[in-house]
């Protein structure tokens, strides 16, 4: 029985010569904990869609990545949270916007997806509903990060909107998470969760909890999480493009991916990348910066990186 297992935190300008080995070593640790667990369900006979909320659960909780505790702050000081989730089995997806108090809101696009005739609830309402089916609301203080406070700091009296929690210099890092599976069931599901760009506009929204544009599940094809520069990947429709170019064009996973990250998006200045596995579990990780927080599982191999 085959699965695979892929996860992100993240891609971006990240530099070995930046990084201290601590905090490597902790970012490496909290990748391969989260792969071992989603893994492990996946291997139990777990689905797709479970492995997946799992795998991002896991990485909203660990204040290293840019989703749930640890997201990034907005223009107003705020945590405005996106995370969407689809299904290839049955093509059910779901997501949710702008969401300040849900601690996973992974958890929250699944209950939208399977809860409600709706795929994507936003703001006030999404958290009235997350209550209303007894999902705990957290305290605010629960997402503060020290550190992101203080990057955000540097920013709050500029325009600037950086990508993610790495102000400094032209560093730039998105820190978005995501997971992409395929269960003993030859099923696939894919999931994204972010905090979006630090020092956004109140209410910006981008491409993270889009179906279709950082995420995307077809048994059909492929399932994709992807992250990076969301004003260009919602313009580029990235997940359901790979889809396209695989159904209607032919195109294998990996010729699919390397078009659409390293030709296409290179042409637009988008920067990013995305984690990716096929209907018969084959897994691609594609990116186009210097280095992107990166794990993937299969029975023959297991791999934890975060540089090129
Ligand atoms: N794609 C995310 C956004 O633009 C950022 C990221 O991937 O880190 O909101």
């Amino acid at each position: 029985m085959k699965v695979t297992l892929a996860i992100h935190g993240g891609a971006g300008n990240i530099l070995k010569k930046n990084m201290a080995p601590e905090r490597i070593a902790a970012y490496e640790k909290a990748l391969a904990e989260t792969l071992h667990a989603a893994y492990d369900l996946l291997k139990r006979g777990g689905s797709a869609l479970d492995a997946v909320e799992q795998a991002v659960c896991l990485l909203e909780d660990c204040p290293l990545f840019n989703a749930g505790r640890g997201a990034v702050l907005n223009a107003l000081g705020e945590h405005e949270m996106d995370a969407s989730m689809m299904d290839g089995k049955s093509g059910a997806a779901g997501a949710v916007t702008m969401v300040q108090q849900i601690k996973n809101p992974i958890s929250l696009a699944r209950a939208v997806m399977e809860k409600t005739p709706h795929v994507f609830i936003g703001g006030q309402g999404a958290e009235d509903f997350a209550r209303s089916i007894g999902m705990p609301l957290m305290d605010k203080t629960y997402f503060h990060d020290e550190y992101r406070y203080r990057q955000w700091e540097k920013l709050r009296h500029t325009t600037t909107v950086s990508l993610d929690h790495n102000v400094s210099g032209n560093e730039k890092k998105f820190g978005t998470v995501g997971a992409v599976a395929f269960d003993a069931q030859g099923n696939l599901a894919a999931a994204t969760s972010t905090g979006g760009m630090m020092n956004k506009m109140k209410g910006r929204i981008g491409d993270s909890p889009l179906i279709g544009v950082a995420t995307y599940a077809n048994n059909e094809s492929c399932a994709i999480s992807c992250t990076g520069h969301g004003e260009i990947f919602i313009k580029q429709v990235v997940a359901y493009d790979i889809h396209c170019l695989m159904q209607y064009k032919g195109m294998s996973l990996r010729e699919a991916c390397n078009f659409v990250v390293n030709q296409k998006l290179v042409q637009v200045k988008g920067e990013g990348g995305l984690i990716a596995i096929d209907k018969n579990g084959e897994v691609e990780i594609v990116f186009n910066t210097p280095g992107m927080f990166r794990a993937m599982k299969t029975a023959a191999k297991e791999a934890v990186a975060i540089f090129r």
